[in-house]
């Protein structure tokens, strides 16, 4: 028998903090990445911008067709007679004045013609067997032309500094001739597995061992993000062990991220590592799952340290607490502005007894069945479990101790949101 019994065991005092309070004091206590890098277009996406940037010249940058059709004056347009063509105006020329009496055979994107008012798509003209064009009556001055500089003006803002780079913003930027843009310098990521049970992938397991899941999707999570990852594999839970580890990514890091070891036991020592090597600035919060996750330091304080996101160990625990708090601070450390977190009112489609205390995050999908969508749970919701959440495409949101009857509004969080 041990010499432990039950009651020595350390039990779980501390109060909780509420869960969005907690995400707004995550995001506060980031200290976001400092230098520029200029980066090729073509390399700089899920990059984040460093300076705002403003348009170098209109857009477009002179009138031009929208449709292929036929470009006229329309004071030209009399007792429905028909117009010869005096001109072509292919894309990519720069073509003369109209001749008055007469209408250009132009393209879409080709520059108009100065004199010209009017462009008629090419499928409402008539030609007759001369060549010559009739129109239709009932046209609109400016019809089917595009001005220069109604998009975009030159000087005016194309995008704001902290934004991230996806294809459509580097578009922009192409369209403006641009080929090299201010980034902030990529954050370089240690992720630390901890837990003596652990194997990787690939390997035989003895008696008692798992595979190591959350290495595999805190990778993934963090590469949505274009972070620079050092893999420091798995850690035995000793005190020593995680010590060295530790230090070792203070040094080779901007952001730690530790799964597993994190709650108050005996085997669990990311926090006592991190009271000695530096601080814990916020622990345990109010949400299911998740509860234990911490954010502290390795260093002389949370601003001028190496932060730490200490995540639990159980996968579905890490992934909702990755989401909900992990990502906005390593957003904020990358230099993001953050959106608002995405959410909506949907109907629940099931009866559930909350949590007392905290609020509780269920993985739940959303059927489409019905003229309103209503939100279904994915699967059993133990925070061990990640089968629910690979096929949930939300969080429903329940507040602590809500009874949750079919037909209730609630809260969802759809996670598309958390991969861009
Ligand atoms: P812990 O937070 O260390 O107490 O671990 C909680 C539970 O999560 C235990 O059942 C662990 O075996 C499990 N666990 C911890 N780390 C991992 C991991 N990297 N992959 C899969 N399961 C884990
Ligand atoms: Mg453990």
């Amino acid at each position: 028998m041990s010499d432990t019994c039950s009651c020595d065991t350390p039990k779980e005092s501390r109060p909780l903090i509420d869960l969005w309070q907690a995400r707004d004091q995550v995001i506060a206590l980031a200290t976001p990445v400092t230098g520029t890098e200029c980066v090729r277009s073509h390399h700089a996406r899920g990059r984040v911008l460093a300076t705002s940037l403003h348009a170098r010249m209109d857009v477009p940058n002179v009138d031009n067709s929208a449709m292929d059709g036929y470009a006229l004056r329309l004071a030209d347009l009399k007792d429905h007679v028909g117009l010869p063509v005096l001109l072509r105006v292919p894309a990519g020329s720069m073509p003369e004045p109209l001749p008055f009496g007469g209408c250009a055979r132009i393209f879409t994107g080709a520059p108009i013609p100065h004199g010209a008012d009017v462009v008629v798509p090419q499928e409402h003209v008539r030609l007759d067997d001369k060549g010559q064009i009739y129109f239709p009556k009932d046209l609109r001055q400016g019809q089917h032309i595009r001005r220069r500089g109604e998009e975009l003006r030159e000087g005016a803002l194309l995008l704001d500094a902290g934004e991230r780079l996806d294809g459509i913003r580097l578009a922009l930027l192409a369209a403006q001739g641009l080929t090299d843009v201010p980034c902030r310098p990529r954050l370089r990521v240690a992720i630390i597995s901890t837990g003596t049970e652990l194997v990787n992938p690939g390997q035989a397991l003895s008696p008692g061992q798992i595979y190591n899941s959350n290495a595999e999707m805190l990778h993934a999570l963090a590469q949505d993000q274009h972070v620079e990852l050092v893999d420091l594999g798995n850690i035995e839970d000793t005190r020593q062990d995680l010590e060295n580890a530790l230090r070792y990514a203070s040094r080779q890091a901007d952001l730690i991220v530790c799964s597993g070891g994190v709650s108050v036991g005996e085997e669990d020592h990311v926090r006592p590592c991190l009271e000695q090597l530096g601080g814990i600035s916020l622990s345990g919060v109010a949400m299911k799952p998740g509860k234990p996750f911490t954010l502290g330091y390795i260093g002389e304080s949370q601003a001028s340290g190496t932060p730490l996101l200490g995540l639990p160990g159980n996968p579905t625990a890490a992934l909702v607490s990755w989401h909900l708090l992990g990502l906005p601070l390593l957003q904020r450390l990358q230099g993001r502005n953050l959106a608002p977190l995405a959410r909506f009112p949907v109907h629940a489609g099931f009866t559930f007894r909350a949590n007392p205390a905290r609020h509780q995050l269920l993985r739940v999908y959303l059927d489409h069945s019905d003229v309103a969508p209503v939100a279904r749970i994915a699967g059993a919701q133990g925070s061990n479990m990640l089968k629910c959440a690979a096929h949930a495409d939300g969080y429903l949101v329940v507040p602590p101790g809500l009874q949750v009857v079919p037909g209730q509004r609630l809260d969802y969080l759809p996670l598309s949101q958390f991969a861009r």
